[in-house]
């Protein structure tokens, strides 16, 4: 490769870092129901040293030497946490939602074993089934029933299904849920055939850290796995809270070494800050975040968007449903916006089958980032006439992203958040190093 030729790749590389920050980050409207954005004091202290270093092992009892202060800073993440899950076991090691899944799923079944999980039209991760972790780790898929009136997991039918399988453990909580599934009802069915509840809380930890989210722990779950970047706005990265001491002993012992070996630490000092700042604002966020999303599922369906749930008041999470076939398709309709600088992704609805994946009659919205760069009710209104523009009037998509572009620009300032000014000055690397 010629000195010029390193030059332009270079130039290349920081083309696409630069132009990507711009795009998604101020000239988008980013409604990724699973993504959001750091604080800027949480941004600062992620790019640590830590990003550098090993910690194997748990805080004080690790087998590497250098680790003293992320010892100390590991355990008092798992206990703020703890405390706004109201426990005092938690895990942080695993690096994602899907690594928190694979280590309680292979500490509470063997291969071999049954586990039951809500049905996909209730909103199951893949990583509950057998195309993902649940199937890696051997460990058979039973699907609960379905009620479609409720849209919801079927309490009967999952009551008989689990004391038929028996299995070792069921899993709640999902990716495209609108209402929260029963986890009190299921809890006591798992429970009086000897297993556990999993709750996966990976989309609405922010919900219910903020109040607007039952705490699954307190009403049956044994255990709750969860991301810790969807409403939860911290960086990317997995957790586990615990309600009883057996499993919490058995399952971090399957974190290292099957699932993790760095557990990437950079995140937990970032992930800590985001949690101080959700003990601070995280109510007022969450509740933000419910009245945006009813406020733009009400204004999509008055401007003749087929909105699901609408008989159950259509959402009470951070998430949005629309049926958009009859308009041209899912993944017509996520492109179209895509082109207008709207950011949705396509997705399946209850209606569909399987193997529609590609092809899907849904959209699905999430407002938490949107929320948390300050949009209000009045937005959510603004943003649902966006979308009756360019999919229901077939605007020029290119003619709208104008319009997009000009009303992102009023959104710069990150809010539910500790002033970075005012906070004790984190040294960076750069500082550091020249
Ligand atoms: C996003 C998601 C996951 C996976 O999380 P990662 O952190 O991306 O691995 C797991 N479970 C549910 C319900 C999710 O929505």
């Amino acid at each position: 490769m010629s000195e010029a030729n390193v030059k332009s790749i270079l130039e290349t590389i920081v083309g696409f870092i630069n132009e990507n920050n711009i795009w998604r980050v101020s000239k988008s409207i980013n409604l990724i129901a699973a993504e959001n954005i750091m604080s800027p004091l949480a941004l600062k202290a992620y790019l640590s040293d830590f990003m550098h270093r090993y910690a194997e092992g748990r805080p004080f009892k690790r087998y590497y030497q250098g680790t003293r202060f992320i010892d100390e800073l590991e355990v008092l993440a798992e206990r703020v946490i703890g405390s706004m899950l109201n426990t005092n076991m938690v895990e942080l090691r695993p690096i994602s939602g899907t690594i928190a899944n694979a280590a309680v799923f292979r500490a509470l079944a063997e291969p071999g074993d049954n586990a039951v999980i809500a049905p996909v039209q209730a909103g199951a991760h893949v990583s509950h089934t057998k195309f993902g972790t649940l199937g890696a780790l051997g460990i058979r898929q039973v699907d609960l029933p379905y009620n479609e009136e409720e849209m919801n997991v079927d309490i009967d039918g999952a009551i008989k299904v689990i004391g038929s399988v028996k299995p070792k453990f069921a899993v709640l909580g999902g990716s495209v849920y609108l209402f929260p599934h029963p986890v009190k009802e299921i809890s006591e069915a798992i429970h009086s055939v000897g297993g556990k509840l999993v709750y996966d809380s990976a989309h609405v930890l922010g919900l219910i850290i903020g109040g607007v989210w039952r705490n699954p722990l307190d009403n049956g779950a044994d255990v709750m796995t969860s991301s810790t970047h969807k409403t939860f706005p911290g960086p990317q990265g997995g957790l586990i809270a615990f309600r009883d001491e057996a499993t919490y002993k058995s399952v971090s012992k399957t974190i290292f070494p099957w699932f993790v070996s760095n557990h990437h630490l950079h995140r937990i000092p970032a992930t800590l800050i985001t949690a101080l700042e959700m003990k601070e604002y995280g109510e007022q966020y969450a509740k933000q975040i419910v009245y945006n999303a009813r406020k733009l599922a009400e204004e999509l369906a008055s401007y003749g968007f087929n909105v699901l749930g609408e008989k159950l008041g259509y959402t009470r999470s951070h998430q949005v449903l629309i049926n958009v076939k009859n308009l041209g398709g899912g993944a017509w309709a996520a492109k179209r916006l895509e082109e207008a600088n709207i950011i949705v992704n396509k997705n399946l609805l209850p209606i569909d089958p399987p193997e529609a994946v590609r092809d899907p009659s849904g959209i699905r919205l999430g407002v938490q980032e949107v929320t948390r760069i300050g949009m209000k009710e009045s937005e959510m209104s603004y943003i649902a006439e966006l979308f009756y523009k360019v999919l229901i009037v077939k605007k020029d998509p290119v003619e709208v992203r104008s319009e997009v572009e000009e009303f992102r620009k009023q959104y710069s300032k990150v809010y539910y958040c500790f002033d970075e000014k005012e906070a004790p000055k984190i040294l960076t690397l750069l500082d550091l190093l020249s």
